[in-house]
């Protein structure tokens, strides 16, 4: 919204008072039967006076909230802006009596999936309860055999015309019929089966197709498969909220997935090939002779599905050295032969750079995408 102040003519700091003085005189300035009848000038003045004259939506302008935008923004009764506005102008006038029927509401259901769903995409089915159309009213509300009568209160029309006073004097405006809610009709015998909304609730299985790459959050849209609308109107839409279940072993981050093997030191000395159960069944996992904790090794296209494009992210498996425990004496004295082969001293130790040490793994390991 435009600075609404100086569209008034009054200061920020302006009285409910100041600001109810400078709306009449700017509104007889550009009232049409005064010359003005300058329509654009006069829903402005018209839209800042609506604003400016409620508290509330006045300190929310001066947060920098546009009012309008809030919900209920327009008056839910006496005298709105634009019923002052239609009677001035001849607006958009309330045309005719309001349908009854009406689109379905959207709703939402949530479903539990596993990794190995999130990776593949599977077919699912999920349970819902949801609104239908009547099958014995087939959504007109009316028991059958019977339809709606007129209204006698609007003669049809679903509104009825009011005069009331305002800031400019006796203004006509129009509102729904309260004797048929604004339907123009009336139901005499409702429908016994619906009583009389047109629609049933069920409890419903339907298929969906999990795609990969899927995660928690992601909603998966079913155009027309959500509640039925009113008096036979169409259904909404079904949107599948996924949540996805923890895996024991593997940890998803984004379409990588990550995963810990634990090898004993003499391996990670030595070298290996160790084979490990993926979620595309078992792949061996080359170990290289002299590999340090904390080292990772990347499987490529191990990872989950990417969504709505094609490929996959990687698998990456960090390596875990494990220190042996309980040696018996022999074994002791091996590991001491070996140190003293290698001429370690078993005090000695080195402080490791901090881009090149255990912590520079890790740190790689968790960019690494
Ligand atoms: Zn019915
Ligand atoms: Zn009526």
């Amino acid at each position: 919204m435009k600075d609404i102040y100086a569209e008034l003519g009054v200061a920020k700091d302006a009285s409910q008072a100041d600001i109810k003085k400078a709306y009449r005189r700017k509104a007889r300035e550009l009232h049409p039967d005064t010359g003005g009848g300058d329509e654009e000038a006069f829903k402005r003045l018209g839209a800042a006076y609506e604003v400016l004259s409620d508290p509330q939506k006045r300190a929310l302008y001066d947060q920098g909230i546009d009012p309008r935008s809030q919900g209920g923004a327009g008056h839910a009764s006496g005298f709105g802006f634009e019923d002052i506005f239609e009677s001035f102008f001849g607006g958009a006038q309330r045309s005719g009596p309001v349908s009854r029927r009406q689109r379905g509401s959207d709703t939402l259901v949530h479903l539990d999936i596993t990794l190995a769903e999130a990776t593949f995409g599977a077919p699912r089915e999920v349970t819902i309860d949801r609104a239908d159309t009547c099958d014995t009213c087939e959504g007109s509300c009316c028991s059958p055999g019977t339809e709606p009568r007129t209204c006698d209160n609007c003669g049809g029309a679903g509104v009825i015309q009011r005069v009331a006073r305002s800031l400019l004097g006796q203004v006509m405006s129009t509102t729904p019929c309260p004797s048929c809610s604004g339907f123009g009709t009336i139901i005499e015998s409702p429908c016994s089966e619906c009583a009389g909304q047109g629609r049933t609730r069920a409890r419903h299985s339907l298929d969906v197709d999990v795609p990969a790459g899927v995660e928690t959050g992601t909603r998966i849209r079913l155009p027309g498969s959500g509640d039925a609308g009113t008096g036979g109107g169409p259904r909404g839409d079904l949107y599948v909220e996924v949540r996805q279940k923890a895996h024991e072993s593997f940890e998803r981050r984004g379409d990588d997935i990550h995963c810990t093997v634990q090898i004993p030191m003499t391996a990670a000395a030595l070298g290996t090939v160790v084979t490990i159960d993926t979620l595309d069944g078992e792949r061996e996992v080359d170990v290289r002779p002299g590999t340090q904790s904390g080292q990772t090794v990347k499987l490529k296209n191990l990872g989950v599905g990417h969504l709505q494009r094609s490929g996959r992210g990687d698998l990456y498996v960090h390596m875990d050295v494990e220190t042996p425990t309980s040696l018996t004496e022999e074994q002791e004295d091996m590991i001491r032969a070996l140190a003293g082969a290698r001429g370690e001293d078993l005090r000695e130790a080195r402080l490791a750079p901090v881009n090149a040490g255990l912590l520079a793994r890790l740190k790689d390991a968790f960019v690494g995408r």
